[in-house]
């Protein structure tokens, strides 16, 4: 029996080993992993380890003795370069070969490069891996003027741990708004000005045509327009692409991600993938997504796990995200592309309110500001399909509870 392999060992494909041993799978389990490190969280990366807060050791998701006791193998700092799928056999850098029954893909996403003049020069970083992030942290140490391009999450949690380091920090959003197509206009603004309020400068509605050195050092970015910023760090965050490079060249249908059912099946039998590298239909969607978050990449890992297993179950979860921002919590559950109306719940002022969309009178997501309380409410009513009327989502003395107990 050639057993199950997995590429990647972050949350996805952990996740899926674990699965499968908890599941009873008693076959051979390989997880091969391109980074030389233990599995580790990647969104504190951003963050407390910026921030000297944590260690990379304390970034580590499970003691090493979890894999070996339950007979998972990690290959650590070993690529595959190509995948061949009759053959049912992936191949690694260097020309060792893993055969597999099964094979699960959660190589996850990397970050889009930026192309423009200068993007080359020593000083241009982006924050993916524990690598990028010591690399960054000993920078920002260094730096003084810290340019951000991109008002996305990556890009916002970077501004927000470098002004808290007392670094000068601009932030370049070619869009209108910040996180414009994550969140609601309503929280963009709400946390545009918890940001200069912080001391961050925002330019919006900016784009960056070039990036200037001094020798090969970055000195300076240059604006549409003219404008120039002193900069001795560029950090660029402009968001991420699949890694499912392996899959298109082995003939899997691909669409920005790996297309997988709810199972996390692939169209070839045998072969499954899970995480930042995968699209699935969701129904909370109405459509195909690829999303890129812990949650999503842990719970079809899971569901993956369980059909390699043969002890299926859906994967059906509401998509959800966090992001923390100087000291507040973003977090957003549900999908709101293509809400036409957003109803407020709470204070703005207060620092503590959540944004509820609509989708032709259906509630498909919730953006909250520090109100763990409405996420965890907001993930039952759009789970279930239950819409409270958006005159009882404005009233604050009105208990969202009672929508869920008036259904059991
Ligand atoms: C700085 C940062 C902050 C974040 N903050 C948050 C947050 O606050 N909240 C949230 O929900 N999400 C956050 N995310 C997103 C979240 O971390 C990802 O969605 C999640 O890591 C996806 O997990 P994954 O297992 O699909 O893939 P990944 O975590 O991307 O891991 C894939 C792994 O596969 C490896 N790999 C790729 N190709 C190969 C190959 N050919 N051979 C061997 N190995 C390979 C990669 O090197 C990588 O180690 C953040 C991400 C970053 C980078």
């Amino acid at each position: 029996m050639s057993g199950l392999v997995v590429i990647g060992a972050s949350y996805a494909g952990v996740q899926a080993a674990l699965t499968v041993r908890e599941a009873g799978y008693s076959g051979p389990v390989t997880v091969v992993a391109d980074e030389a490190v233990l599995p580790y969280q990647r969104p504190p990366l951003s963050k407390d380890f910026l921030l000297g807060e944590t260690t990379a050791q304390g970034l580590l998701m499970r003691d090493e003795a979890i894999f070996t006791g339950r007979r998972i193998d990690l290959l650590l700092g070993r690529r595959v370069v190509e995948l061949d799928r009759n053959a049912g056999r992936v191949v690694l850098a260097g020309d060792a070969v893993l055969d597999f029954d099964s094979l699960v893909i959660a190589t996850g996403s990397r970050a889009r490069p930026i192309t423009i003049h200068g993007a080359e020069l020593d000083g241009v970083c982006y924050l993916r891996s524990i690598a990028d992030a010591i690399d960054l942290k000993a920078r920002l140490d260094r730096a003084s003027e810290i340019v951000i391009v991109g008002g996305g999450f990556i890009g916002l949690e970077v501004a927000s741990s470098a002004i808290k380091l007392g670094k000068r920090v601009t932030v370049i959003e070619a869009g209108s708004r910040l996180l414009e197509r994550a969140v609601s206009s309503v929280v963009s603004r709400f946390l545009l000005d918890i940001h200069v309020q912080a001391g961050v400068a925002v330019k919006t509605n900016a784009a960056i045509s070039a990036i200037l050195g001094a020798g090969s050092r970055v000195a300076a970015v240059e604006l549409d327009g003219g404008v120039r910023l002193g900069a001795d760090l560029v950090v660029v965050g402009i968001g991420g692409i699949a890694n499912d490079d392996l899959a298109v060249a082995a003939g899997l249908k691909c669409a920005n991600g790996i297309m997988v059912d709810q199972y996390g099946r692939t169209a070839c039998p045998g072969i499954y993938a899970a995480g930042d590298c995968a699209i699935h239909y969701s129904r909370f969607a109405g459509g195909w997504i690829r999303l890129e978050c812990v949650q999503h990449a842990q719970d079809q890992g899971r569901a993956v796990g369980l059909a390699v297993a043969d002890s299926r179950e859906p994967y059906d979860s509401v998509p959800r995200f966090w992001s923390d921002q100087h000291d507040l919590r973003l977090q957003t559950v549900g999908h709101a592309a293509g809400s036409d109306r957003i109803v407020i719940r709470g204070a703005i002022d207060a620092g503590r309110f959540s944004v509820f969309h609509y989708r032709q009178d259906k509630l498909v997501a919730v953006d909250s500001i520090n109100n763990p309380g409405d996420q965890m409410l907001a993930r039952r009513l759009i789970a279930a399909g239950i819409s409270p009327e958006p005159d009882q989502v404005k009233d604050i003395s009105c208990d969202l509870r009672s929508f869920l107990k008036n259904r059991q």
